[in-house]
Formats: C-alpha cells, sequence, structure tokens
C-alpha cells in the first residue's frame, strides 16, 4: 500500500512536542538513513509525544534486515532477532529497532506462524493492537503516518483496536490485558465494540510471563480501579486469579466484597509493585478461613494462609522469588495487633516480631487496609497514625538504630569470653538477650550483656 497519501503533517504543538526526541535518537536514525534505510519513529513514543508526555522507550522501524541492522551499529543486543528487533545503543541508551514486518496470520493465539520482512510501514501498522499505538513519524517528512485515525482517538482519549477487534484478540490474547493495562495507565475510555469482542477463552493460548509483564504496569497505573474492574467484568481475572472466585453459590457475596475490598485496598497504597501485590492480595484465603462462633464471624488465621495463597498464585505468575518473598511476608504480617496506650517495650516487641526494615511497608499496608474498609472509622485512623508515631519514632531512636537495634553481643562473644558451646543454648541465650534489650534498650552493651549471660547461666546452673 503507497502510504504518501496518508502522511499528515504535525500541529505547531505536535511539532513543539516531537522537538523532545533526543539527540541520540536521532542520532540513529541519522546512521540509518546514511546507509539508504527508511526509518520510522514507532508505538507508544509516537502517542506519548502526541500527548505531550515523556515516551519511556524509543521503537524504531527500518526496512533494513535485522543482519543490516547489526552492520550498521557498532553495539548490538539480539533481543528478538528471529521477529525482527535487535536493540542498539547509542550513547549509552538502548533503542529498539525492528525490521518492518507484514506478519503471516496467527494459529495458536501467541505468536504470528511466520515473520514476513518488508518495506510497508503501513502493513506493519496493521498489525499493532490499538489505534493510538499504530501510528508512525516519518522522519525525513516529519510528518505522521496515521491510516487508522490513531491521532484522532488520542484527542478524544479512545482505546480501540486496529481491525475487527474480535480477530485481533483472538489472534493474540495478550490484547486483552493490554488492553486494561492501557485503560490503567493512561486515562482512556474504552471503545464499546472493542471491550465487547474481549473473550477469556483467548486468555488460555498466552504464557503467564507475558501476562505478568502487563498486569504489573496495569496494577501501577494511575486509573488502576478501572483496570481491575474491567479485568474482573470482562472474566480475565478469573482465568488469572481464580482464587478470587467460588463455584459455591452461597458465598458469591463474601466473594464479591473480598475483591471489591482488595482492589480498593491497591488502589490506596503507594505505587510500588510489591505494595499493589500484597493489597491486592492480602485478605485471599479470608473466605476459606471464615468460622462462625458464638461472638459471631472470624477469618481466624488468614493471614498466614494468604501468605501461602499468595505465594502460589505469584508463582503461577512467575514472578521473580524475591518480590514473592517480600509480598507474602507483609500478607503474613498484616494483621499485626496494636491497641492504644500500649507500653513502650510492647511497641519495641513488636517491631523486632515484625522486623524493622518491614515497618513502613506493613504501616501502609494498614493504612490501605483501613481506607479499603469504607466505612471508616476516625478513631481507626486516630490509631493508625499514633502507632506509625510511636513506631517510627522508636525506629529513629538512637537504641534502635541500625546497630541499636542488633544485639552489642553474637555467638563468637559468648564462646570467646564465657566459653559457651556452639548448640542450643546458644540460641536460647541470644534470644533471651533479645527479650531483654526489647524490654531495655539501654542494656544493649557488651559488658552488661555478658554480665546478664552470666547471671542467667547462673540461673540454670550451667556455668563452667
Ligand atoms: P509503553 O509506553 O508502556 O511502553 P507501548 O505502547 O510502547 O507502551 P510496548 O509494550 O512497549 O507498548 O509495545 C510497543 C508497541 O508495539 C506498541 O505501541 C504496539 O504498537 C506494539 N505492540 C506491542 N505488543 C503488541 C501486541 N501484543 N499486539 C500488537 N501490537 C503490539
Ligand atoms: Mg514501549
Amino acid at each position: 500500500m503507497n502510504s504518501d497519501f496518508l502522511r499528515r503533517p504535525l500541529t505547531t504543538t505536535e511539532k513543539l512536542n516531537f522537538k523532545e526526541i533526543p539527540a541520540w535518537v536521532t542520532q540513529a536514525v541519522v546512521f540509518l538513513r546514511e546507509n539508504q534505510k527508511m526509518v520510522y519513529l514507532v508505538g507508544g513514543a509516537v502517542r506519548d509525544l502526541i500527548w505531550g508526555s515523556t515516551p519511556s522507550d524509543w521503537d524504531l522501524a527500518t526496512d533494513a534486515l535485522p543482519d543490516e541492522i547489526e552492520k550498521i551499529f557498532p553495539k548490538t543486543l539480539p533481543t528478538g532477532k528471529r521477529f525482527g528487533t535487535i536493540t542498539i545503543f547509542s550513547a549509552g541508551q538502548p533503542i529498539q529497532i525492528t525490521t518492518i514486518r507484514e506478519d503471516f496470520p496467527y494459529s495458536d493465539g501467541r505468536r504470528p506462524d511466520q515473520v514476513l520482512f518488508g518495506s510497508d510501514i503501513v502493513k506493519d501498522l496493521a498489525r499493532r493492537d490499538f489505534t493510538i499505538n499504530a501510528m508512525a513519524y516519518d522522519f525525513e517528512t516529519q510528518a505522521l503516518i496515521d491510516p487508522f485515525n490513531g491521532r484522532a482517538d488520542c484527542y478524544r482519549r479512545l482505546l480501540k483496536a486496529v481491525g475487527n477487534p474480535r480477530d485481533r484478540f483472538r489472534e493474540d490474547g495478550l490484547r486483552m490485558f493490554r488492553f486494561y493495562r492501557f485503560l490503567a495507565s493512561h486515562s482512556l475510555a474504552a471503545e464499546r465494540k472493542t471491550e465487547g469482542a474481549i473473550n477469556p477463552e483467548w486468555a488460555k493460548f498466552v504464557s503467564y510471563e507475558r501476562i505478568r509483564d502487563e498486569f504489573s504496569k496495569l496494577l501501577l497505573g494511575a486509573s488502576i480501579r478501572k483496570g481491575l474492574a474491567g479485568l474482573a467484568k470482562s472474566g480475565l481475572l478469573l482465568e488469572l486469579i481464580p482464587e478470587f472466585y467460588s463455584a459455591d453459590k452461597a458465598q458469591s457475596r463474601l466473594y464479591s466484597y473480598l475483591r471489591e475490598h482488595s482492589f480498593s485496598a491497591a488502589a490506596a497504597i503507594q505505587r510500588l509493585l510489591p505494595l499493589r501485590l500484597a493489597a491486592l492480595l492480602h485478605d485471599i484465603a479470608k473466605p476459606a478461613s471464615l468460622t462462625i462462633t458464638k461472638t459471631g464471624p472470624h477469618f481466624y488465621g488468614h493471614e498466614r494462609a494468604g501468605a501461602e495463597m499468595s505465594r502460589v498464585i505469584l508463582e503461577r505468575l512467575r514472578y521473580p522469588k524475591k518480590l514473592i518473598q517480600k509480598v507474602s511476608l507483609l500478607i503474613n504480617g498484616h494483621m499485626f495487633f496494636y491497641q492504644p496506650n500500649i507500653s513502650d517495650s510492647a511497641v519495641r516487641r513488636l517491631i523486632s516480631n515484625i522486623g524493622p526494615e518491614n515497618i513502613p511497608d506493613l504501616l501502609e499496608l494498614r493504612r490501605a487496609d483501613i481506607i479499603a474498609t469504607g466505612k471508616i472509622n476516625p478513631k481507626t485512623l486516630e490509631h493508625w497514625k499514633d502507632l506509625s508515631q510511636r513506631v517510627l519514632a522508636v525506629l529513629r531512636s538512637k537504641s534502635e538504630s541500625k546497630n541499636g537495634s542488633k544485639l552489642a553481643i553474637n555467638g563468637a562473644d559468648l564462646i570467646e569470653k564465657l566459653g559457651v558451646k556452639p548448640g542450643p543454648l546458644m540460641g536460647e541465650i541470644l534470644s533471651y538477650l533479645n527479650e531483654q534489650i526489647i524490654e531495655e534498650p539501654d542494656l544493649n552493651q557488651e559488658n552488661r550483656l555478658l554480665e546478664i549471660t552470666r547471671q542467667y547461666l547462673d540461673s540454670k546452673n550451667l556455668r563452667d
């Protein structure tokens, strides 16, 4: 298809926005042009520049073949060479350069059966997911190639599939998740026909790794609620995290409350992935932990069970081990007990049990949990503030500072100075000493701890 008739000049404002393209990107463009290659800016960067926002990454499309790209640029990585993508480095910054593609059909809902490289930018744009992502900027003529009216949709803030949405979602089920990810991160409205075409059946063919990346971006979006509500409404959430649902009709209200509360907590918490995941999953075991006693319904142990369940969920979604560890630790600790007027030593004990490094995140999780309960009791928030202030004051104070929270002596000191043998007794002594300094931080000095240990051993008749 001849793309000339689709070339549209930029408006004055857009021209100013496109001046923001960094010199290291235009340098790469110059290299390709010097080699008589076509080159376009494509994908999210064009969309972001039209909006006047800063693109997160820069994608170029060219008619140079992957091998040629590798020859033109001194420093490259074959990140997706089979599909035509080479990452190059310009002034140390990465740029993805992809050979213009005119794909053959997909038959497995995952990947095109065969990649056909070519030079028709309009065909390349036609295989992209949404109209706002399907524009190209031609550096040579400084014009926009916009065969699907992406620019108009940008200004209308409308998220609409390129072509027939049913075909596009069936072709690659990931696009359904991307749909809600863009809704969540760019304050867009869903085009009716596009949203209506979503069918969770097609999610089954998509790998969890690919879904995970889109899901994380959705969770970090400013309109996370819109994204999560969309996943739930469309049935995609049931595919992704079936733990949010029950086959038992009698329990449907309980689960619907769980989803509502979890979405609210995730929206209320700070925008950091471990926190957003912890907030989303913190009560996931509540329905399963429900017991009815004389005093009413209880959810005993739901935090421990929830930590376990979230581990299973996050492993299934292929999140990295360290992140899973962090999230389940936060969920396990999210019910930490607090009553106003507890003693300073009780506050210190709380800190020691939870681990000082986890305190700020747990306070943040608790805050989100309180806000998400809807009918906020002002007293509850007061308690939260009171607890935060007291805990943070203790953390800041010298005795609980980084070194202060650790015992001033260790196992080696006990062996060397008191002749204690390595073994269970050693652990017993160290926990005893820990208890003592929680009660009285001033005791945390070598001499005093050695003295306490002597007394402890004497009291047990264990001294040599
Ligand atoms: P972001 O700014 O968040 O990176 P983006 O639009 O650049 O958003 P990417 O995931 O980086 O999104 O993808 C780059 C471009 O590749 C998209 O703009 C779109 O044109 C195209 N694209 C990515 N994934 C798909 C897909 N599954 N199907 C069709 N086109 C896609
Ligand atoms: Mg991108």
